[in-house]
This record gives C-alpha cells, structure tokens and sequence, in this order.
C-alpha cells in the first residue's frame, strides 16, 4: 500500500557508449566476446521461476559463422505453454496487487544492471547470436532496453497521473489495475531491446507475462531472462518458453485467461494472430487487447533542392545498418533525375568502403543476415532484378553463404515505380531507388503513398521550408514516423515515440504512455460524501398557490 505520491528518478536516455579503440568499454565487450565465444551454454526455459529442460536441444550459432557453436536451447512444446500460463496466473494476484513504487523499483535496478555489469555481456550476445556490430547492439540491447526500462517507469506514474475532476461533496478517481489475465508477449529476432520491453511493459504494469522469443534470437533472450530474474521480477511474472509460433498461438489464443497480446513481427503473422484471435472470441473472460507492431516498406523521397551529401549518407546508414533488418529501414527511394547522377555517385562511393564480415571484426560495417531461408529469399530477390528488364542492380548483388549469411548492401535500380521490391518488404540489405522526372513531382507523391500496403517510417530530405509542409502534408498516412531532413531509422524512447498505420501495425507507440495504457483497465470509483436522502428532485415540488 503507497503511502506518498513519489517521485520516481528523472528519465534520461542511456549514453551511447562509442567503443572508440583503446576505450574501456572496448576491451570489456572484446573480452565478453571471448568469453562467450569460447564456452558452449545450455539454455532452459523459465517458467514459475523454475529451469525447465525438455532434453531436446537445438543448437544456437552466429549468422555470420555458422560452423561455431554457441550453445544449445531447451524447445519446449503445448505442455511447457500450458506450464507458463499455470505459472503466470498462479503468480498473478500478489503481482497485482503490489504497490507500483515496487514494480517501478525492480525494472529501474533492471535498467541499472543492463546498463552496468551486464551491459558487455548483453552486447556480445546480441553481436553474436543476431550478428549486429558493437554500434548497433549498443544502441539497441544496452542503450534502448535501458531507456524502455526508465522512460516506462515515469510513463507509468503519468498514466496514474491522469485522474478526473470531482464536483464539491464527491470524490472521484481512477484505479489502473492489470488486465485480468495474462499477456503474451511474442516478439520478433531484429531488436534485443523489442525482445525485452514486449513482456516487461505489460508486467510493469501489473500484468502477468507469457513470453516466446524467436528462435533466432533465444541466444540474448536468456541474458535478458537474467536480468529480469537478478533485478527482482517475482517467480511467475514473465516465464520464457521456447516453442515454435503456431505451438503458441494454439495454446495461448485459445485459452480463456488470454488477456492480450504484445506483438512486435511480420505483418503476415500479426494478421494470422488477429484472426485467431477473432475465432475464439467466444472464449476469452474479458475482450483482448490486440498491440502489434509489423513490417514496413520504408521510404525516403528527395526533391531537388536536397542536401546531396546528407541525402547519400542517410540512404547508406538507412539501408544497411543491421543489415537493413530494421522496420524501419528505408528500402525504397525516390529520386530526381536531376540529382540522381550525383546522389548515386556519392551512394557508390560509400559502398566500395563499406567493409563486411563478421562483428567480432569492429571494421566491419555490414555484417551477416539472420538465417539461411532470410538468406535465400533476398538471393532470390536480387537475382531476379539483374534478370528483369524493369530493373538493374546497380550496385552490390554477391550473395554467399559458405560461411555465414553474407548478403552485399545492394542498390536496385527500378525503372518502373511498382516493380516489386519496390513494394514488398523484403527485411534485408536492399535498396530500390526509383529515379522520377523533375516535373511529375506531384504524381510521384501520390505514387508513394500508394504503392506499399505498409506506414511505417519515411523521410524527407528537401531544402525549401513551402516543399517541407507540402509533403507532410500530402504523406501524413503514409507514416508514423515521419523524419525531415533525417534517415528514417534510429528512433530513441522518450523522444520519438515509435509505431506505424496501415499494414504495419496498431500505431500504439512503443516505450509511450500510449503503449502502456493498452495494459491495464480502468476502474473509475466516485464516492459521495453526502448521499441524498430523497428520491425526487426539487423539480417535483409542486407550484405555490
Ligand atoms: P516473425 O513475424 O517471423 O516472428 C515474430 C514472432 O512471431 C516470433 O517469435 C515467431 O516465432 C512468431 N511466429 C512466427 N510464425 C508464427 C505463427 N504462425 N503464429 C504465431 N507466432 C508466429 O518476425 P521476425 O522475422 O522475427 O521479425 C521481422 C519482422 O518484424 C519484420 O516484418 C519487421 O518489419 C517486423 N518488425 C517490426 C517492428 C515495428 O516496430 N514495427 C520492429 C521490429 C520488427
């Protein structure tokens, strides 16, 4: 029971840490990398706080080495599903119950041990089972949990903040209890961060937490299990199993204590969940909340007052850093033709120097994609374009996957504004610039905005502050993050808060006080300190004689 209205620490942002050579914190995630590297784990799920080991065990390896073991996981299958959710609803009362300080305190100290001493370990994780660069896992794993951590402690207090006028003689206030149930949080490979904040912002809310991690990204899920456990989260508050997707919508969608679903993935497997979810609708205690973040089909769009250098750069690191397995990369552009000779110049330039290969190497820029059917479909992608008359691949294309998923950041030139990869999200290091004439500016906008079914992000890069209003205006469906003069990725908690319409999701801003109100349910309760004692109003009087 809270006894004072508290103030909870201030919120920054986490410094990103710049692992310059001869740093500190170089040689900590060098030697972290070492130390995974050189042992093999054994990863059971969690479940009421228990290990639980099925004995079938599949090997976990990096991207970018697939010969190298890193360890192997525990899959589990409906019976360790159904554990979870015994779990979780056996822990639920007590969690409920608990003043939010306390909540608020477990997740605060889980943001100062990812950000302390388990910050190299957690990197390295995410280097190796994810292959991403020690910039790119800093920002995420380390720098973006810890913010989602923080910046939902302070959301939540908001969220209790918001209370209702009382007229004289009454008293009314708002009461934000959990959802009654539990929450699955099922969550995509590409961030860490996505992993860790889907099941921790329903339980910071009070809720109870099924959590299945993708099978590509198990790897840095049992770091974060670690911190959630050493940072206090009670036995039974967010229990990790590892099954495959359909094993845990068959379970999880179909039970009648599911109280929501806290997704982050393709849209195509958010709209199966939907769907399931409609079918057994019959079923649940209470109506579901639905939270889905999805794919996109990330634009950028120039005009020909734009900063050319600024431009080059930002569809360089927009398109392939991580490998473009961001939602929010840009993977489409458009172009006048009267700067495109120099944009591409300046584009090609940056491309000879990038250097790929694998994270453990801090030269390297790009480095592998996820898993061998990500590996083949973008192959499949990129040999197509150099086939089709509509398209030319203009630079990159290599593909090769003897050692790891190695894809080269590749530019497609389409020569018609629908050609396919100008349209599908593809979720790799592919860009495809459509190069329009300086004239059909307009019609190009409106082409934009209709040729992808997804909103996620976009960007605009123009000098003219009249062109800047116009194309904010005219794309203002066409993402919900909507950068000027900027990439279209890189969004930070707290400041720009994170989510797309249409296809790519329910738009409810991750790491936002809108997220977090979609976890708990609002009791309103008006006391009256003078209750009537007569059932008819003055009104009812009758009129003097
Ligand atoms: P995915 O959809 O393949 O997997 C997401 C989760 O769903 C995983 O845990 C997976 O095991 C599970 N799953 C797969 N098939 C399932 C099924 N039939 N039923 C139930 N669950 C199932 O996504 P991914 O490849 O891990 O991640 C990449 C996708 O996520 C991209 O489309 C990307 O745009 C999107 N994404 C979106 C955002 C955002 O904020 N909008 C952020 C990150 C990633």
């Amino acid at each position: 029971m809270s006894k004072g209205f508290y103030n909870v620490p201030v919120a920054v942002n986490e410094p990103v840490l710049s692992f310059v050579p001869g740093s500190r914190e170089r040689s900590e995630l060098q030697a972290a990398l070492r130390e995974l590297r050189g042992r093999e784990v054994e990863l059971p799920m969690v479940i009421g706080g228990r290990e639980v080991k099925s004995g079938k065990l599949e090997r976990m390896f990096p991207p970018h080495e697939i010969g190298h073991t890193l360890g192997y996981y525990h899959q589990g299958d409906a019976t360790h599903v159904r554990m979870a959710i015994e779990a979780a609803m056996a822990a639920r009362e007590a969690w409920a119950a608990l003043s939010w300080e306390h909540r608020a305190s477990i997740f605060l100290k889980a943001a100062d041990l990812l950000a302390g001493p388990y910050r190299a370990r957690m990197n390295a994780a995410t280097m190796l089972g994810q292959s991403k660069n020690a910039y790119q896992a800093e920002i995420d794993a380390a720098c973006e949990l810890a913010d989602f951590f923080r910046f939902g402690v302070r959301e939540m207090t908001r969220i209790y903040q918001m209370q209702p006028e009382s007229a004289r003689g009454i008293w009314n206030y708002n009461e934000f209890r959990p959802l009654e149930g539990f929450v699955y949080a099922l969550t995509p490979f590409n961030f860490t961060s996505i992993a860790g904040n889907l099941p921790a912002a329903p339980a910071l809310m009070g809720n109870v937490v099924v959590w299945k991690p993708s099978k590509t990204a198990v790897y840095s899920a049992g770091v974060i299990m670690d911190i959630f456990r050493e940072a206090g989260v009670p036995d039974g508050v967010i229990n990790l199993v590892f099954v495959s997707g359909p094993v845990g919508a068959d379970v999880v969608l179909t039970h009648p204590d599911f109280a929501g679903i806290h997704f982050t993935g393709s849209t195509g497997v958010f709209q199966s969940v939907w769907k399931k979810i409609g079918e057994n609708i019959y079923k649940y205690k209470s109506y579901p909340r639905i939270v889905g973040e999805t794919g996109g089909k990330d634009f950028i769009f120039a005009d020909a007052t734009a900063d050319r250098q600024a431009l080059a750069v930002a569809m360089v690191r927009g398109a392939f850093e991580y490998q473009g397995q961001k939602c929010s990369a840009a993977s489409r552009a458009y172009i006048p033709a009267s700067i495109w000779p120099d944009v591409r110049e300046r584009v090609g330039k940056m491309l000879a120097e990038v250097k790929m290969g694998p994270p453990e190497d801090f030269t390297n820029f790009v480095n592998a994609v996820i898993d061998e059917s990500s590996f083949d479909k973008l192959c499949g992608f990129i040999r197509q374009a150099e086939a089709d008359q509509d398209a030319e691949v203009i630079f990159g294309g290599g593909c090769d996957k003897s050692v790891g998923y190695f894809i080269e950041p590749t530019v497609i030139q389409a020569f018609k504004p629908d050609y396919i990869t100008m349209e599908e999200e593809l979720f790799g290091p592919v860009l495809t610039v459509y190069v329009y004439e300086d004239e059909k500016l307009d019609e190009t906008l409106d082409i934009l905005d209709r040729t992808s079914i997804y909103a996620l992000t976009g960007a605009i890069f123009s000098q003219n502050r009249y062109h800047i209003e116009k194309y904010t205006q005219r794309l203002q469906n066409a993402a919900g993050n909507f950068y000027i003069n900027d990439k279209p990725t890189g969004a930070v908690v707290g400041q720009q808060p994170f989510g797309g319409a249409r296809g790519s999701g329910t738009n409810d801003k991750a790491g936002s006080l809108f997220n977090l109100l979609r976890w708990v349910n609002i009791r309103t309760i008006k006391e009256n300190f003078n209750p009537p004692h007569q059932y008819l109003y003055p009104n009812f009087a009758p009129d003097k004689q």
